[in-house]
């Protein structure tokens, strides 16, 4: 095999464990490169107990002494960016500039990081003469991030930097389908300083999440992954009495007017629902055609039938996968769906047993089509028609997610409108991929959020830490009144 087997990452090192493994895939060529351990609530234990023995020591760090690891972490990941990004395209397969951009993604994560003594300084008050109030933040402790295949790199990094940095130690658990990445990440935080047991991976799937949710040594968790794995997440995680932040599954739209600019809105339309194959929480999914679009239609179905896989757009994850894709479009198909652009039967010469899918565009989709209402995960998208903007809303309005929804218009009064009336936790105007940079916070609504608070930016302090409330009094003439 290409790489080593996987280890487990406990207290600064790499087990030997004997576990019971799975293969790691390249989707690219369909071919084993690795092994992962199916880690068991045995491994989970240990690791608790490392962190409990480190936390202690790391949340008395300063939070100005706990940024420097961060400021050499980044540049690490800066000076590996190369390394780091073939990592990524070989565990996921993307192609290279967006395991490029992934990996730049989590510089700025990180930079956020460096950011937080600045950002998190207390809050000081005389309450009454002589007594002071007090507001300092405190780490939860030992917290995990149970992570997805799609962002093998910049989604542990979504929580890590900045749960670490706020004085938590953290076990990671990522997607036993692109395990690389994170073993990578525990080498260049040791090298960074990090203290051991600070951060630490356990590998596997279901068994380790489940571990993880009911250990008692552990007081907070992240999760980012399908909306059906984060209400099991939730639930558990909060029936444990934990605090639980579940990032789900996405049906993002993009409603597009008649006076959209049409090289803007169909550059941009193709880039989302093709871009790391359609495998993006933020992809377009839907397009609500509002009115008299066919021009803008035509000019999206040019560039998508320009795209070459293997190029331009990278395999699906697995084979399953891809069988799910194609279930969703031969049924799309049957039900009187109209497919403009055509991805199935690609293949990609050298790379015959990768995942591949070409671009796929579907016209005359209806509301009620499983296409319409179901995450597909692949580089698919589903045209609705719609005769105004209120009817557009009203389509985008009626999925149960709520991760993204973008409006392409040259009008403020419409963009306005669907800002404020879109149920999505993250809206666009004239952006195909509507994420917010830092240090703005990531998170969306309804059924793609559980818990309170955004994983990224300002949005996760609160999430990470908890606030002590100090009331203090050192003079005599204070004396005493009916509040202290
Ligand atoms: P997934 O839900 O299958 O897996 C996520 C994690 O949960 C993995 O670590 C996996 O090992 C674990 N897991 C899987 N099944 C489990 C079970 N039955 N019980 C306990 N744990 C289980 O998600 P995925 O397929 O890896 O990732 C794709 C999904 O993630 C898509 O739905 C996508 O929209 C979503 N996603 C959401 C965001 C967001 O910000 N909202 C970001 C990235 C990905």
């Amino acid at each position: 095999m290409k790489y080593p087997a996987v280890r487990n990452f406990l207290g600064g090192t790499f087990k030997a464990d004997t576990l019971p493994s799975i293969e790691v895939w390249d989707p690219s060529n369909g071919t084993p490169i690795s092994r992962v351990p199916l880690s068991t609530m045995t491994e989970v234990a240990r690791a608790v107990d490392v962190a409990q023995d480190a936390s202690p020591g790391w949340a008395s760090t300063p939070i100005k002494e706990r940024v420097q690891v961060f400021y050499r972490y980044k540049t690490l990941l800066e000076r590996h960016l190369d390394e780091l990004t073939t990592l990524v395209t070989e565990e996921n397969g993307k192609i290279e500039s967006e395991a490029r951009a992934e990996v730049l993604k989590s510089v700025e994560l990180t930079e956020f990081a460096c950011s937080l003594p600045q950002i998190t300084a207390g809050e000081v008050l005389e309450v009454s003469r002589g007594v002071e109030c007090r507001v300092e933040r405190f780490p939860i402790g030992v917290v995990a991030a149970i992570t997805p295949f799609n962002f093998p790199n910049m989604v542990p990094n979504w929580s890590l930097p900045n749960a670490i940095a706020l004085g938590n130690c953290m076990i990671l658990k990522p997607s036993e389908l692109v395990p690389l990445s994170a073993g990578r990440i525990a080498e260049l935080l040791t090298e960074a300083g990090l203290p051991n047991g600070v951060f630490q991976v356990v590998h596997g799937g279901k068994e380790v999440v489940e571990a993880i949710c009911d250990h008692p040594g552990i007081a907070g968790i992240s999760f980012v992954g399908s909306t059906k794995v984060g209400k099991i997440v939730y639930r558990r995680g909060t029936t444990n009495l934990k605090r639980v932040l579940a990032l789900g599954g996405a049906k993002n739209h993009l409603i597009v007017m008649p006076d959209a600019d049409l090289e803007m809105a169909s550059s941009n339309i193709v880039a989302s629902m093709s871009g790391c194959a359609g495998q993006r929480c933020m992809a377009a999914s839907v397009m609500v055609a509002v009115a008299k679009t066919d021009h803008i239609i035509e000019r999206m179905v040019a560039q998508a039938k320009a795209m070459v896989p293997g190029r331009d757009i990278g395999p699906v994850i697995s084979a399953a996968a891809k069988e799910r894709i194609l279930g969703y479009i031969a049924e799309a198909e049957a039900a009187g769906a109209k497919i403009l652009v055509d991805g199935r039967g690609m293949t990609v010469p050298g790379h015959e047993n990768g995942f591949y899918l070409g671009p796929t565009i579907i016209d005359h989709v209806t509301p009620d089509m499983r296409i319409a209402q179901e995450e597909v995960f692949g580089p698919v998208l589903a045209i609705v028609r719609a005769s105004n903007v209120d009817e557009a809303i009203a389509v985008e309005n009626a999925s149960p997610y709520g991760n993204a929804a973008s409006v392409f218009t040259e009008s403020g009064g419409t963009a306005r409108q669907v800002m404020e009336r879109a149920r999505a936790g993250m809206v666009g105007v004239n952006v195909g991929v509507p994420v917010p940079r830092e240090p703005f916070s990531f998170g969306g609504w309804n059924e793609s959020k559980f818990g309170v608070g955004d994983i990224t930016g300002r949005g996760s302090i609160e999430f990470w830490t908890q606030s002590k409330k100090m009331t203090t009094k050192w003079n005599r003439e204070a004396g005493v009144n009916w509040m202290s």
